[in-house]
């Protein structure tokens, strides 16, 4: 479809908002255009007009407009994402939740907080902090990430093992349908059986079924502590029964468990990457271990144990607010993978007792069909959830195309996912049928044409319509 045959296709619908909602809500090309279409990304929107809603009402009025034109529709929360899922083309129109950036309570006592969309991760976060509490979600894009977009993916992180993912934080939302509904389910209570949870409809569905624009999120206590610790291990065998240690030793406290392999170790704390080895390098495996409201006390119990037991080679615990901040940017330093050369991404999912063979079995696919290649593996392994950063190839779309066929492919006999926490976008949409059965992504599909049976919200991330 050329330009021109776009803009004069939108031309009604870019007028049709700018009546509904006033000339102050909608911007039109190149003020669209000129914006970038990700923070990890290097090009910009494609689509031609954006919605800057100021509450529910104008994104249900912006929605009503956009059902009666049979108008593609993507909502934008912070553009954090790392599946293509808020990817646009040159005829969508974008509503940016950017302006619903309020947070409207936080009620200590009941240990809830109600937020609209927009509000970025990190200031919900240091605002609940300053009423004593914690609202736990953390992951390394907490300045720039909105809960909107948290909960349209499901944002999981670092916590997980003990706090759950977004899923476990919602209470409430609301939420417009592609019709302009706005399905109001502000939920403030803990239990809540009357009938379906319909939350759960908007919560991961990556804005395919409604757009979500308001939330009830549970906070927590603060824990008061945080210690930390990094250990060396020997063997996957100890990993997994270190696992269980630290978990019953520090008696639900645990609250990280990340694992780094050898090679991800090796390169984070080697220059010119910026970290030096707080323990030898030539241990297999390395767990940061982390125990949110113990004492340090029960922390160097549970490790000396470990250690007595022949679980752990070796063990450093953080003694200070600095060194518990370094052992943690050793776990985030991905970014010196790209410094190695092209890199692909990955988020899986499979039970922890097969990771050494999955991996094993990545690997020499990788080997087979590009010859040399580094994997550099790491990962939420108490969440049964690894990532990796494959440096392999010419960076091209063949060579992303094949190494994706060598981690995908041996998921479906593990019964694995493709998708631990990111989500399924565009990216791994080829792939989806990988993690679930026929019959699961036909019920997604019925839902979809159910709530959005002219097809509006998101098209063709997740999976197609036929
Ligand atoms: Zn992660």
């Amino acid at each position: 479809m050329s330009e021109a045959v776009n803009q004069s296709s939108l031309a009604p619908v870019a007028a049709a908002l700018v009546q509904a909602l006033g000339q102050d809500c909608v911007l039109l090309d190149d003020d669209v255009t000129n914006r970038a279409a990700g923070i990890w990304r290097s090009d910009n929107i494609q689509a031609r007009i954006l919605v800057r809603p100021r509450c529910t009402e104008d994104v249900s009025k912006a929605l009503a407009v956009c059902h009666a034109h049979n108008q593609p529709v993507v909502a934008h929360g912070g553009l954090t994402g790392l599946v293509e899922s808020a990817i646009t083309g040159p005829g969508d129109v974008v509503i940016s939740l950017e302006r619903m950036n309020a947070i409207e309570s936080i009620q200590p006592l009941e240990r809830t907080a109600i937020v609209q969309a927009g509000v970025v991760l990190q200031t919900l976060q240091e605002a609940v902090e300053e009423q004593g509490l914690i609202f736990p979600l953390d992951l390394g894009a907490r300045g720039s990430c909105t809960l909107g977009g948290n909960i349209s993916t499901n944002a999981g992180g670092n916590r997980v093992i003990r706090y759950g993912m977004t899923r476990d934080m919602v209470l409430g939302l609301e939420a417009v349908l592609a019709d302009g509904t706005v399905v109001s389910s502000m939920n403030r209570m803990l239990k809540n059986n009357a009938g379906y949870d319909l939350k759960q409809l908007f919560i991961g569905s990556e804005g395919t079924l409604g757009i979500v624009t308001r939330a009830v999120l549970r906070c927590r206590e603060q824990p008061g502590t945080q210690p930390t610790a990094l250990v060396g291990v020997q063997g996957f065998e100890q990993l997994m029964q270190f696992l269980k240690a630290a978990d019953a030793g520090l008696r639900g406290c645990l609250s990280a468990f990340e694992v780094m392999w050898n090679n991800y170790y090796r390169l984070v704390t080697t220059a010119p990457a910026k970290n030096t080895p707080p323990l030898a390098q030539d241990y297999p495996y390395y767990v940061l271990v982390e125990a949110m409201g113990a004492e340090p006390d029960t922390l160097q119990a549970m490790l000396a144990a470990a250690l007595d037991d022949g679980l752990l080679a070796d063990a450093v615990l953080a003694q200070s607010e600095a060194q518990r901040q370094q052992i943690w940017a050793l776990r985030d330093d991905v970014e010196q993978a790209f410094r190695v050369g092209p890199i692909f991404l990955f988020d899986v999912s499979l039970r922890i007792p097969l990771m050494p063979d999955y991996v094993a079995t990545v690997n020499s696919n990788l080997e087979e069909r590009f010859g040399t290649c580094e994997n550099f593996t790491l990962g939420h392994m108490g969440d049964g959830n690894l990532h990796f950063a494959i440096c392999v190839g010419d960076g091209s779309e063949e060579a992303r195309r094949g190494v994706e066929q060598c981690v995908y492919t041996p998921l479906q006999a593990l019964s694995g996912s493709v998708s631990a926490e990111h989500g399924v976008g565009l990216e791994k949409k080829p792939y989806l049928q990988i993690a679930r059965q026929p019959e699961e992504v036909a019920l997604m599909q019925t839902l979809k044409q159910a709530l959005d049976p002219k097809g509006i919200l998101n098209p063709g991330k997740i999976f197609d319509l036929q």
